[in-house]
């Protein structure tokens, strides 16, 4: 029985926000069979892997078998889907299953996604399938090892019941581990409740949870605000630096504690373009690479206005000082991602802006124009540093300009060692991830087992590996995301 798990949950956000939770419990499972298993993970939250292993620990993974201190709930959040309002979203197939302190002392929330109809589920059937769950799973981990805030993957579970997409497609529960999963748009909830206590209590929470700093402070809210656009600015700057196409930047998918949520119609873009979109639905391009920082921004307005009661009481002082903190995005931002193209060109942190700026952009230029492989171009140049310019010339186009790049850049005696430790060789390739999910769903999870393997020490080159390294072949063709 449960009792083996001899993990306590915790239900404080049960508790603390019963207008923001709804005690539901998961659709059980017909079949069940474990397709994935994050040991480490498990071990890290004070999880015995065996035991999840086990008939019951699988149980426990769907939701099937509830702890006894567990109280699992639908979260109700808002949210703006493309630029318009829905007042009320929530967790429509997911449920909080409740928060575990790991062995590290931390606080985390334990929740599953497909695991049946919820009050918030609308027209959805709250169910999820095979393959976006283990795509979840996949990026969510290698996001992880490249050292990016995100949220984890615990388990994929397939359930063993057939669910009707646009062919019927086995069903499958993803148990994931976040920081917590408040989010932009449940600051949007509450304040659209109107109810100024649950809005102050749910800030004070968020304050608590992830950016203690500032809670002694009388100007606490302002602070929080600041601590929120800071990590967010941080967070678009690793994905733009790594190639990551989020796919999906609603306000409902914007974490208050600064980690990446909700791998959709996501994807790492291969040549570099900056326009670049993946998602299917994303007909205008709204979330676009070269788009992110712009809309991380604009979604920290909303949660601005979300929270501007409780900075001032005068609201004309409130928006002051938000506009003030949300100016704070661009410095940070660039900084951020300028501090990492350095890193990432083995340059110098202190190194004169002067010199530095104009050798990023000359750079990306020259990418940009050959549409170059994006990860494995910047890897080869950590070879270059060492003298062996050839992997990183043959796909650049304008070779003479490339040649007095080199120079320039050479001049400055770039740290290859330091490179290849933020230079990934392994990213998850669209091609293979795709290759991985639909042999999963035909019942093979082989290839996803090796995919995993690979990206789990993104910067470590292993001989046999290479395809892991290698872009999509061209008859792979564009590559389209849906969710
Ligand atoms: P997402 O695109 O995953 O961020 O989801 C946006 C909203 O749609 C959330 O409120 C989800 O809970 C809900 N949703 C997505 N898929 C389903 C589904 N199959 N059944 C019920 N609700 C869903
Ligand atoms: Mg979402
Ligand atoms: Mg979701």
């Amino acid at each position: 029985d449960i009792a083996h798990s001899t993990i306590a949950f915790e239900s404080h956000f049960a508790r603390d926000f019963p207008e923001l939770a709804v005690p539901w419990r998961a659709e059980e499972a017909p079949d069940p069979q474990l397709l994935a298993l994050n040991g480490p993970l498990a071990v890290e939250l004070g999880f015995d892997p065996d035991f999840l292993r086990s008939p019951e620990g699988v149980r426990l993974l769907l939701g099937n078998e509830v702890p006894e201190d567990a109280t699992p709930v639908a979260q109700g959040y808002s949210g703006h889907q493309f630029g318009f309002y829905s007042p009320r979203l929530g967790d429509g197939r997911a449920l909080l299953l409740g928060e575990v302190v790991g062995t590290d002392g931390k606080l985390r929330d334990i929740h599953l996604k497909g695991s049946g109809r919820t009050p918030f589920a609308r027209n959805g059937d709250g169910r999820a399938v095979i393959g976006p769950m283990l795509r979840e799973f996949i990026v969510s981990e290698s996001m992880h090892a490249l050292g990016i805030p995100t949220t984890r993957s615990l388990a994929v579970v397939a359930t063993g019941r057939p669910v009707q997409r646009e062919s019927v497609l086995p069903g499958a529960v993803l148990t994931r581990v976040a920081s917590s999963h408040l989010r932009v748009g449940s600051f949007q909830y509450a304040r659209a409740s109107d109810d100024l206590d649950l809005l102050r209590r749910l800030a004070d929470h968020a304050i608590e949870r992830h950016h203690p700093s500032s809670a002694g402070d009388a100007d606490r809210y302002l602070g929080l605000l600041k601590d929120v656009v800071s990590v967010q600015a941080n967070l678009v700057a690793q994905w733009m630096l790594v190639g990551f196409v989020h796919g999906v930047m609603n306000t409902d998918n914007m974490t208050i504690s600064g980690e990446t949520i909700d791998y959709g119609p996501c994807a790492f873009m291969e040549g570099f373009d900056p326009g670049a979109v993946y998602s299917s639905i994303d007909e205008m391009g709204r979330y676009a690479y070269r788009n992110q920082p712009l809309v991380a921004e604009w979604n920290l307005a909303r949660f601005a206005e979300s929270i501007a009661p409780l900075i001032h009481e005068d609201q004309e002082k409130a928006v002051a000082m938000a506009v003030e903190a949300l100016n704070g995005f661009r410095t940070q931002y660039s900084a951020a991602w300028f501090s990492g193209m350095k890193a990432k060109l083995g340059l110098p942190e202190d190194i004169d802006d002067g010199v530095a700026s104009p050798l990023v952009d000359d750079l990306l230029e020259l990418v940009q124009a050959a549409r170059a492989d994006y990860t494995s171009f910047f890897r080869s140049l950590g070879r270059a540093a060492r003298g062996e310019a050839e992997p990183a010339r043959g796909v650049i186009l304008d070779l003479p300009a490339f040649d007095a790049w080199l120079v320039r850049w050479r001049e400055l005696a770039p740290d290859a060692d330091a490179m290849d430790a933020v230079n990934p060789v392994y990213i998850p390739r669209n091609h293979l991830v795709e290759e991985a999910l639909a042999a999963a769903t035909e019942g093979d999870i082989g290839r996803t087992e090796g995919l995993l393997e690979a990206l789990a020490s993104p910067f470590e080159e292993h001989p046999g590996l290479e395809k892991y390294a290698a872009p999509a072949p061209e008859s792979f063709g564009p590559y389209r995301t849906f969710c």
